[in-house]
């Protein structure tokens, strides 16, 4: 037997019942999350390592793809293909969603209307099409949104002891770079930057992965209620809210919906009654 094979062996035997579909399922597998295509060099974090049935763990291959080039997404300092991967990435993505790329590049008013916005004048010879930034299509939000339910439920887990229960509720709320270039931050951020919480340095050994991606964890004092903020390098950034508490998050929700007919500002990850994103309908 390997070393790899003990490890993944000595894992599941501490940890045997699948972290994400509520404690019904044993696990046989290891996932990881963030995904690894997501780090550079073959280098990602120590911890985010989680208990999961198969179904879990596959089913989601095709998203974590999306997820991992996306995140490799820098405009600003070109840091996300140190490692000469982003290529093949895009490739292996091009092969499962061969429409995505065309429904990333923006309209020719598109492109105008979003260089206005940002201040960006193309420069000689340029196009707007050719300074705008890409589209954000739908595959990216449903791959950001089992990202975040992943990621949710693996540090619940991890840091709770406790599988995130059926009857819970996750929401999301995710922003791509735009807003960094817009107002030099995230604006979701800033509004929760008060709020006490951990944010452990993310590393492999003595190697630092910050750049790419780091997180802060809030719980209350009985650990029922939760909030994940996220950064994925200079690419997009997230805020999971997550409670175990059953209706509790949803009614708020509920209120939202009430006063102003949308969802407001959150996609549901997870609810046992309110209707919510499917990551099995491939989309
Ligand atoms: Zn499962």
């Amino acid at each position: 037997m390997g070393a790899a094979t003990k490890r993944r062996k000595a894992f599941l035997a501490q940890h045997s019942m699948c972290a994400f579909c509520g404690g019904g399922s044993p696990a046989t597998t290891v996932e990881h999350c963030p995904p690894r295509a997501l780090f550079q060099d073959r280098q990602w974090p120590e911890g985010f390592e989680f208990p999961s049935c198969e179904p879990c763990n596959l089913g989601t291959d095709d998203q974590d793809l999306v997820v991992a080039m996306l995140a490799r997404m820098d405009p600003f300092e070109e840091k996300g293909d140190r490692d000469g991967k982003l290529v093949g990435l895009m490739k292996a993505v091009n092969r499962q969603k061969p429409d995505l790329f065309r429904k990333m590049l923006p309209s020719a008013a598109q492109a105008r209307q979003r260089n206005r916005e940002l201040g960006i004048v193309p420069g000689p010879g340029q196009t707007h099409q050719e300074v705008a930034g890409v589209s954000v299509p739908e595959e990216f939000h449903n791959a950001v949104c089992t990202l975040g339910r992943k990621l949710a439920k693996g540090v619940f887990y991890r840091e709770t002891g406790r599988v995130f229960p059926t009857d819970g509720c996750l929401l999301l709320n995710w922003f791509t770079n735009t807003d960094l270039v817009r107002h030099g931050k995230y604006p979701m951020f800033e509004l929760l930057k008060d709020i006490g919480g951990d944010a452990p340095p993310v590393q492999r050994g003595a190697t630092y992965l910050g750049d790419q991606f780091e997180y802060k964890l809030t719980f209350s004092p009985d650990t029922n209620l939760l909030a994940l903020q996220a950064r994925f390098g200079n690419a997009f950034g997230l805020v999971v809210f997550g409670s175990c508490v059953p209706s509790l998050l949803e009614s708020i929700v509920d209120r939202l919906r009430t006063k102003t007919g949308k969802d407001g500002p959150f996609a549901v990850l997870h609810s046992p009654t309110l209707p919510h994103f499917d990551a099995s309908s491939g989309a």
